[in-house]
């Protein structure tokens, strides 16, 4: 059973992974902002299942641990997360757009920093759905197994 410590280990990179994935799928650069709002949102939401059904017993896994709820959930959340990604990367880009065109450093400095704050959202859009399912996956290497719903 994995504990905490791997959950969160496990979170990160399926955050991270899908992240990259993302960009590669997509033919664009990586951007390290956006791999650390994934890092971080994996690992915040590796650890969802278990506040929502504690493990405070061996048969704690139920609804929020089960492959329908996943099956469900997982795709009308992903789609919506890439949703807010996509938003979060072109405000992102037009930040930067700003910071080019900045008359004072002042404005400049406003505008990198926008940008690098809609990099770490967009970033932490992507993390939400791996992590919660990096849960899943470790916690299905028990003997129990997962739950059907
Ligand atoms: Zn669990």
């Amino acid at each position: 059973m994995a504990n905490h410590r791997e959950h969160l280990i496990a979170g990160a990179a399926a955050g991270v992974g899908i992240c990259l994935l993302a960009a590669v799928a997509a033919g664009r650069k990586i951007s390290i902002p956006e791999l650390i709002g994934a890092a971080v949102s994996g690992m915040t939401f590796s650890k969802l299942p278990d506040i929502l059904e504690p493990a405070i017993h061996p048969n704690h896994r139920s609804t929020f641990h089960s492959l329908g709820f996943i099956g469900a959930a997982a795709p009308p959340a992903w789609k919506w997360s890439e949703e807010k990604m996509r938003e979060h990367r072109s405000l992102a880009e037009m930040s930067r757009t700003r910071a080019a065109a900045a008359t004072s450093q002042q404005e400049r400095n406003h505008w990198q920093m926008m940008a690098l704050v809609h990099d770490l959202a967009a970033g932490f859009f992507v993390g939400i759905v791996p992590g919660y399912v990096s849960h899943l996956l470790a916690d299905s290497l028990i003997p129990k197994g997962l739950p059907i719903l």
